[in-house]
């Protein structure tokens, strides 16, 4: 469990480096020659202009428009907030900044991914255009009238008033935040965690606004924690599978190159698949494709796991002897037969059909259940290639399939 939990926060690991090299930096700025601290100044737009590219050329409309958003923040605050001598709580761009931009990650982090020309895409930058519109005329004609809220202490206690935020953006920031940990958390993907990284650091450089270099610094490290989210997300849809989540075919080929000289591979096959499909849809199929996938993710004795393609999965095994993984391999088996998928009335099985779908004890809902054929083969005199190893492994594989199914065999 805990090593679980260690294992989903791993993906928070590039944006929290960023951040903390952000931190680094901020005492040397000073000690800069000025040529290099106009170029400092500009770095937000640099480097966010990089990740505008990206996003378009990926179609990955979600970071697109955050970015868009630090932009317009950027910008906006170094022309008329940093470094100035206001009452940051009385002023309504202030105000206008610390309310809308992180409610505006948050459901941009809500929102499923579709493009950034796409129709929906396009509805999307017309909701921000008419909240922009919305806003104007809020924070100019009725910002005074609602003071009493917006700067209001609101029952913080005094020791919790951070340096400029005021309570109430404090309140819907914190909403904000949790909701996008609890999905960048949940989703494991870059751009989900760029998103919490960048909130992150639009909440350091709002609240030190009076402080130029660290206002720079963290609206430098929200871009390129954005930037970076762009491209691991693409590099993941080369070397990720998608819906399992599992490393690709190709990147199981790189991997091959790499193994050292003893090594164990093993070949595993969902049995009887294709009728499993015709029973019960491809959806359903699917779902079962996700779960044998998961009971993978785990392997011990320093396994990784691979979707091989279709309903087939590899698992490399370096440094390990056939025989000193065929007990983990067991145990993956048996976790994936004894495991008892619930059916929603709309995928019950047509009859006729001889698919295992068992009604269970009054009142419980069917399920279904699926097992696997597993083959493993290791290195040696023969086979000697990774290859060759595979070859070896599939063999054994067919092996497990005429013996019966629902088996290891090496
Ligand atoms: P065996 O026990 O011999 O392995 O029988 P099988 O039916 O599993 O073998 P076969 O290789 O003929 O069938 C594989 C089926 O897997 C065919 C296809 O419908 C299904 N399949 C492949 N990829 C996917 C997928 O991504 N989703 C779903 N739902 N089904 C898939
Ligand atoms: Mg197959
Ligand atoms: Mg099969």
């Amino acid at each position: 469990m805990f090593v679980q939990i260690v294992k989903r926060l791993l993906v928070l690991m590039v944006p929290a480096s960023i951040l903390g090299a952000a931190c680094i930096l901020i005492p040397q700025i000073a000690d800069m020659s000025t040529g290099r601290q106009e170029l400092f100044q500009v770095t937000p737009y640099l480097i966010a202009a990089l990740g505008i590219f990206l996003s378009v050329h990926f179609h990955r409309g979600r970071p697109f428009m955050v970015l868009l958003l630090l932009v317009v923040f950027y910008w906006s605050s170094r022309h008329y907030l940093v470094g100035r001598p206001l009452e940051y709580s009385l002023n309504e761009i202030y105000q206008a900044f610390v309310l809308l931009i992180p409610v505006n990650i948050a459901l941009i982090a809500i929102m499923r991914e579709r493009g950034v020309l796409s129709p929906a895409g396009r509805l999307r930058f017309l909701f921000l255009g008419i909240q922009v519109l919305i806003a104007f005329w809020f924070f100019r004609y009725n910002f005074i009238s609602s003071l009493h809220v917006l700067a209001a202490n609101l029952g913080l206690p005094v020791f919790m008033t951070p340096q400029q935020f005021p309570p109430l953006a404090l309140y819907t920031g914190c909403g904000a935040f949790l909701l996008t940990a609890v999905l960048a958390v949940r989703r494991q993907t870059p751009v989900d965690a760029g998103m919490l990284g960048a909130l992150f650091a639009f909440f350091v450089s709002c609240n030190w606004i009076t402080s130029p270099n660290v206002h720079t610094a963290f609206s430098s490290a929200g871009a390129l924690i954005l930037t970076l989210g762009v491209l691991r997300d693409s590099y993941n849809m080369a070397f990720r599978d998608d819906m399992t989540n599992l490393p690709s075919r190709r990147s199981l080929n790189e991997s091959l190159s790499g193994l050292g000289r003893r090594y164990a591979i093993a070949m595993l096959d969902v049995d009887h698949f294709k009728k499993f499909n015709d029973t019960y849809g491809h959806d359903v199929g699917d779902q079962v494709l996700k779960m044998v996938a998961y009971k993978m993710m785990d392997v011990g004795s320093g396994g990784k796991a691979f979707r091989y393609g279709g309903e087939e999965f590899t698992i490399l095994f370096p440094g390990r002897r056939a025989a000193d993984v065929i007990p983990e391999l067991e145990k993956i088996r048996k976790s994936i037969a004894d495991y008892r998928l619930a059916l929603r009335s709309v995928e019950r099985p047509k009859n006729g059909t001889n698919v295992k779908a068992q009604r269970g004890t009054k009142g419980e809902a069917p399920h279904v259940s699926v097992t696997i054929s597993i083959g493993v083969a290791e290195r040696g005199e023969s086979p000697a290639t990774p290859e060759e190893v595979m070859k070896a492994a599939d063999k054994a594989l067919y092996k497990a399939k005429n013996r019966g199914r629902n088996q290891v065999c090496g």
